[in-house]
């Protein structure tokens, strides 16, 4: 089956006693055991197994073409597991220059403490990354597009580079979901998601996601997910089993709307430079053209003038909220440097080219022409 009908039904059937056409939010911590563990299907107490849980997992896996999908409570709380999974003291991650900031923040203040080193390059330049994996290393991270740059990593390349130094490649596919990548089929071994943004799609959620093909790696993980616990629960697997079912048309009216976006902040005059991996001018343009189908919702764009000016601009919007996160229906803008990367170090961030300027649109599903009136009215100010 195809993306749109996975969306809609992978991981799903009606519920077996009444037909209920929508996954049952099962709301119970524990099982009735009909003699001391003997339990039905695997189930005897819900931070192990949730049928709402295991038909969400169930549905991911399949828009990832993976053939185990483990949900956590945040997308945090995913890449945790796979870093305790995969590493221990005197091991190496290596992994991209321009990563979601707490993704930084859970390597250097979480796992580096332990022993567990880091080294960071641009992934997006084949050659750093292969001198980098010149000396073994435990897993290598990626995320294509990046927050917020909106750089490409050729995943097909990374991973070959990847699995020769013996790294377990992962990436993170959060911003640009199974509609418009899928890393497994191009040679990575782990995807992750923030469910948070585009597969919740409706901003009310928090969670994480892990999609894998590997048998031994699924149980490890699978192990963690149990005997650390991080797991959502069932309200949050119904409401991203929800929004996973409308991924595929949220996505079409996102990048449709991102396109014309990006299109007319190049041509202002107000504006320096624009991020959006659909615009020819973008360094990695051609990479994206060819492992993505379409270049999603996510712009990022400088504008002339001072880091206050472009700050103050932010706040002017009326469409666009002023608010972390990304990936909901409704459009968000936001200043990276002080709000979501603002625990990379000042010069980490310029040293990968995150300008103190940079501003960064989440484009919503909403009406094209309305929110551009409503940036060239906070642009003129
Ligand atoms: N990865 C990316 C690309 C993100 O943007 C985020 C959050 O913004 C995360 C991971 C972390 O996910 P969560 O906030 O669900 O823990």
């Amino acid at each position: 089956m195809r993306l749109g009908t996975l969306a809609v039904h992978a991981g799903q059937t009606p519920d077996p006693t009444t037909g209920a056409i929508m996954t049952p939010v099962f709301c119970t911590s524990t099982y009735v055991q009909e003699y001391p563990n003997v339990v039905k299907d695997g189930h005897d107490y819900s931070r192990g197994k949730n049928p709402t849980r295991t038909a969400l997992q169930d549905n991911l896996a399949a828009l990832e073409g993976g053939r185990f999908g483990l949900c956590f409570s945040s997308g945090l709380a995913s890449i945790h597991t796979v870093i305790t999974a995969l590493c221990k003291p005197g091991d190496r991650i290596v992994c991209g220059n321009d990563l979601y900031g707490g993704t930084f923040r859970l390597f250097r203040k979480v796992f580096e403490p332990y022993g567990i080193t880091l080294d960071v390059v641009d992934s997006t330049d084949l050659d750093a990354l292969a001198a980098a994996l010149q000396q073994p290393a435990k897993v290598l991270w990626l995320e294509t597009p990046t927050n917020p740059l909106l750089n490409i990593t050729d995943l097909a390349a990374a991973a070959e580079l990847g699995h020769k130094a013996g790294a377990v490649v992962c990436c993170d596919n959060t911003f640009a979901t199974p509609y418009l990548q899928r890393p497994l089929e191009l040679g990575c071994d782990l995807v992750m998601h923030s469910t948070t943004k585009y597969l919740g799609g409706h901003s009310d959620v928090i969670g994480g996601a892990l999609v894998v093909n590997d048998e031994k790696l699924h149980e490890q993980l699978a192990f963690l997910q149990f005997a650390v616990g991080a797991v959502p629960g069932p309200q949050d697997c119904f409401l991203l089993l929800r929004g996973t079912k409308t991924l595929h048309v949220r996505m079409q009216r996102h990048c449709e709307n991102a396109a014309v976006i990006a299109s007319w902040l190049g041509e202002h005059p107000k504006v320096s430079k624009v991020y959006y991996p659909g615009l020819p001018t973008h360094k990695n343009h051609a990479v994206a053209a060819q492992q993505m189908k379409d270049f999603g919702g996510m712009i990022s764009f400088v504008l002339k003038g001072s880091v206050e000016d472009g700050m103050a601009m932010t706040a002017r919007t009326k469409v666009f909220a002023l608010a972390e996160s990304l990936g909901g229906v409704e459009s968000l803008i936001e200043h990276p440097p002080s709000m979501t990367h603002a625990s990379i170090p000042a010069e980490q961030r310029r040293a990968s080219g995150l300008d103190d300027g940079l501003i960064r649109l989440s484009v919503g599903i909403e009406d094209v022409d309305d929110l551009l009136a409503d940036l060239e009215q906070a642009i003129e100010g």
